[in-house]
C-alpha cells in the first residue's frame, strides 16, 4: 500500500487533467445509462441519455424513492448543477436507504460511462494501479474534503471523507480490465441511435440548445452574447424609408427583432428595439410590434433566419470556424417549446435522433446548415472579415469592448483564451457609503459608491502603467459615517467637493478611453477583487441614478477565482497577498490602494503562468439597473 501512488482530481472544466473523471463532465454525445435493478419501479423506463453522469446518479436516486415526477425533471434536464438541484428535491428521500446504495450506485454509474466510450476506457486504464481520490475540498463523501494543492492529499491515513468516487472508479477500473475489450466497447444499439434515421443513414445530428456560457455550440443561439458588437447589415426587403443601413448587434436576437420591426413599419418600436440592451427585453420588444401580420411575417422568416445566421457567423473568425466544423451534421435546434425556429423536442429526447419525429420546423438550425453551405464557398482568406461594405463603424468602446470592431475577425475563440488575448487588465475597486462593522447594517439599496479608482496594468510588461481615481458625491446618505471614514480613509470633504455618480463614471470612461488611445491599447478586460464591485454595487448604484449599466462593466476577471485555481484555495485580498508572498501596501480599504494591491496579485499571478480563460470571466448578461 506504501508503494502504491496516488492520483488526485478534481474539477470538470475542459483540458484539466481528468476532467473526465467528474460527474459534470460533459459528453460530446450523449450515452445510454440503464436502470439498475434495485432502483427501478414499475414506471421507471429501462435506459436514459445522459451527456453528464450527475443525471445518471439523480435519476436513480429519484426512481429508487419512487419520486416520477423529479425523475422526469432529471431526465430532461439540460445541465449538470440543474441534475443536481433537482437531486436534492427529490420526495420520500431516506438517509438510510440511500447510504445503503451509495457505493453500489457509484458504481454502476462510473462504470457505465466509462464502458461507453474507448477513450474514457482507456483513460482509466492508463492510470495503472493508482489510488484515485477526488480533492474535493468540501464533498467529505464522494471526495475526501481536502484539495489538491493540500498536502494531506499525499497521505490516505489524513483523508477527512469516504473518496466514494475515487474508490468507485477504481472499481471499475478493474472490471474493465477484466472485461474482454470487446465487451468494453460502445453499445451499437446506442451509436445508432444516434445517427439520422431519415433514409440518410450517414449523417449524423447535432442537436443543441440554450445560450448558456461554456455549454456546447450555445453560439447557435440568438441569445448568445457576442464581447462585441457587429454590424447587421438590414435586408432590402425589410427596409422602409427610415430604416437605418446597419445596426449594431451584441446579440442575433436584435437583428430579428430589428427585421420585424422595419418590415411592419413601426418605427418607435425599432428604435427601442436598436437601444436594447438584453435579449430577453429584444424579444418582448419584438413581440409589441404594431401592424404585426402573421403572412408576412411567416414569408419572410426562413430569408430572415438566414441573414441573420449568415452576417452573424461570418463577422467572426472563430464563429465561422465553429459553423463549418460541424462539416455535413443535420444541425437541429433541441428547443422544448419552440416548434418553428426549433423542434419543439429537448436534447434528452430520444426522438430528436430522428428528424420523422421532430415536432417542429427547425427554422433556426435549417438557416445555419444554410449559411455554412454559403460560408463554406467563400475563398479562403481572412475570410471571416465582414464583407465590403459592412465593415462595422468603430464602436464606442463603452458599448462592449475596447476594441476595435475590425478586431471582431481575429477575436480568439472564446474557451481557450491565453493572458495575452488583452493588452492590459484595468483593476477596479469601488468604495462605498457603510456604517458600524457590518455591511448588511446599512440598507443595501442606499448603499452608494464614494470612491472610483482605476488602475492600469500592462498585459505584456506586466507594469502598472497609470491609475484614475475620483472620490464620488453620495446622495442618500451624503454624511459619511465615522466608521465609513475610519475603514475607507475618505474624508467628508473629498466625497462633498466630488461629482455625482453619473459625471464620476463618465470622468472615469473618459480617461480609459484616453488611455486605450493613447496606449494603443485595443482589449482590456476589467479586474475585481470578488464580483462585489461589478455584480452587486454597480448595478446597486445604477438603480439609484436612474440609469443603465453601461455595456463595457458586464464582464470582468474575479482575480479571487484565478487565485483559487492557482491555489486551489479561495482567499481575500489580504489572504491572497500573503499565500504570494507580498506585503500589504497602503490602506486597506482605500479603493486606490486596494486596486493597487490587487494589481500586484494579477501580476504575480500571471507571472507564475496563470492564464486567463474566457469562462472564469464573470458575466453580466442581459438586464440592466436592478
Ligand atoms: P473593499 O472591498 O474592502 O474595498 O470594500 C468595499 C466596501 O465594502 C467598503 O467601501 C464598505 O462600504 C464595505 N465594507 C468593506 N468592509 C466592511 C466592513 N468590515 N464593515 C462594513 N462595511 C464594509
Ligand atoms: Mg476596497
Amino acid at each position: 500500500m506504501a508503494e502504491q501512488k496516488i492520483l488526485p482530481f478534481y474539477g470538470h472544466g475542459k483540458g484539466r487533467d481528468y476532467c473526465e473523471f467528474s460527474n459534470f463532465y460533459w459528453h460530446d454525445v450523449p450515452y445510454t445509462f440503464v436502470m439498475p435493478e434495485y432502483a427501478l419501479q414499475s414506471w421507471t423506463p429501462k435506459e436514459i441519455q445522459c451527456q453528464f453522469s450527475e443525471k445518471a446518479i439523480m435519476a436513480l436516486k429519484a426512481s429508487l424513492f419512487d419520486d416520477q415526477e423529479t425523475f422526469g425533471l432529471i431526465v430532461e434536464s439540460m445541465y449538470p448543477d440543474e441534475a443536481k438541484a433537482l437531486g436534492r428535491q427529490v420526495q420520500n428521500f431516506q438517509e438510510d436507504l440511500w447510504s445503503k446504495h451509495l457505493e453500489e450506485t457509484a458504481f454502476e454509474v462510473v462504470y457505465q460511462k466509462f464502458n461507453s466510450s474507448k477513450r474514457l476506457r482507456e483513460l482509466l486504464l492508463k492510470t495503472g494501479n493508482k489510488l484515485i481520490v477526488e480533492a474535493a475540498p468540501t464533498d467529505h463523501i464522494w471526495g475526501v474534503g481536502l484539495a489538491k494543492s493540500d498536502p494531506r492529499i499525499w497521505d490516505p491515513t489524513q483523508w477527512d471523507g469516504k473518496n466514494v468516487l475515487g474508490r468507485a472508479l477504481m472499481q471499475a477500473r478493474e472490471k474493465l480490465r477484466e472485461a474482454p475489450a470487446s465487451q468494453a466497447v460502445p453499445k451499437p444499439e446506442a451509436k445508432r441511435a444516434r445517427k439520422s434515421q431519415n433514409g440518410d443513414a450517414e449523417q449524423q445530428i447535432l442537436p443543441f440548445y440554450s445560450h448558456r456560457p461554456n455549454l456546447p455550440f450555445c453560439e447557435f443561439s440568438n441569445f448568445y452574447w457576442h464581447d462585441m458588437p457587429y454590424t447587421f447589415v438590414m435586408p432590402e426587403y425589410a427596409r422602409q424609408r427610415w430604416t437605418p443601413k446597419e445596426i449594431q448587434c451584441q446579440f442575433s436576437e436584435k437583428a430579428i427583432m430589428a427585421i420585424k420591426a422595419s418590415l411592419f413599419d413601426d418605427q418607435e418600436t425599432f428604435r427601442l428595439i436598436d437601444k436594447s440592451t438584453s435579449p430577453d427585453d429584444t424579444k418582448a420588444l419584438g413581440r409589441k410590434v404594431k401592424n404585426f401580420n402573421t403572412d408576412l411575417w411567416s414569408k419572410h422568416l426562413e430569408q430572415t433566419a438566414f441573414e441573420v445566421v449568415y452576417q452573424k457567423f461570418n463577422s467572426f473568425k472563430h464563429l465561422r470556424e465553429l459553423l463549418l466544423k460541424t462539416e455535413n451534421k443535420l444541425l437541429v435546434e433541441a428547443a422544448p417549446n419552440d416548434r418553428i425556429w426549433g423542434v419543439g423536442l429537448a436534447k434528452s429526447d430520444p426522438k430528436i435522433w430522428n428528424p420523422k419525429q421532430w415536432n417542429g420546423t427547425n427554422v433556426l438550425g435549417n438557416a445555419l446548415m444554410q449559411a455554412r453551405e454559403k460560408l463554406r464557398d467563400l475563398p479562403a482568406q481572412p475570410q471571416a472579415e465582414p464583407e465590403a461594405g459592412t465593415e462595422p463603424k468603430r464602436a464606442r468602446w463603452r458599448r462592449g469592448d475596447a476594441a476595435e470592431p475590425s478586431q471582431a475577425a481575429t477575436e480568439v475563440a472564446p474557451t481557450s483564451l491565453p493572458a495575452s488575448a488583452f493588452d492590459c487588465y484595468v483593476v477596479l475597486d469601488f468604495e462605498a457609503t457603510c456604517d458600524a462593522c457590518d455591511k448588511m447594517q446599512m440598507n443595501p439599496q442606499e448603499k452608494e459608491i464614494i470612491e472610483f479608482p482605476l488602475v492600469l496594468v500592462d498585459a505584456k510588461s506586466l507594469k502598472q502603467v497609470d491609475e484614475f481615481r475620483t472620490y464620488v458625491r453620495p446622495t442618500c446618505h451624503p454624511v459619511l459615517t465615522d466608521f465609513c471614514k475610519e475603514l475607507t480613509g475618505i474624508q467628508q470633504e473629498q466625497v462633498a467637493d466630488a461629482p455625482l455618480w453619473p459625471d464620476a463614471r463618465a470622468m472615469a470612461e473618459a480617461w480609459l478611453e484616453d488611455r486605450m488611445q493613447t496606449l494603443g491599447y485595443k482589449r482590456y478586460v476589467f479586474a475585481t477583487c470578488g464580483d462585489w464591485d461589478l455584480k452587486t454595487m454597480l448595478p446597486s448604484q445604477c438603480v439609484t441614478s436612474k440609469e443603465e449599466v453601461p455595456m463595457a462593466f458586464r464582464r470582468w476577471l474575479n482575480v479571487k477565482k484565478l487565485y483559487e485555481q492557482f491555489s486551489g484555495k479561495r482567499k481575500d485580498m489580504l489572504g491572497m497577498l500573503e499565500g504570494l508572498a507580498l506585503k500589504h501596501e497602503g490602506h486597506h480599504h482605500s479603493g486606490l490602494d486596494d486596486c493597487r494591491n490587487i494589481a500586484r496579485i494579477l501580476i504575480a499571478l500571471v507571472q507564475r503562468g496563470s492564464v486567463i480563460k474566457e469562462d472564469m470571466l464573470s458575466v453580466r448578461q442581459g438586464g440592466y439597473g436592478q
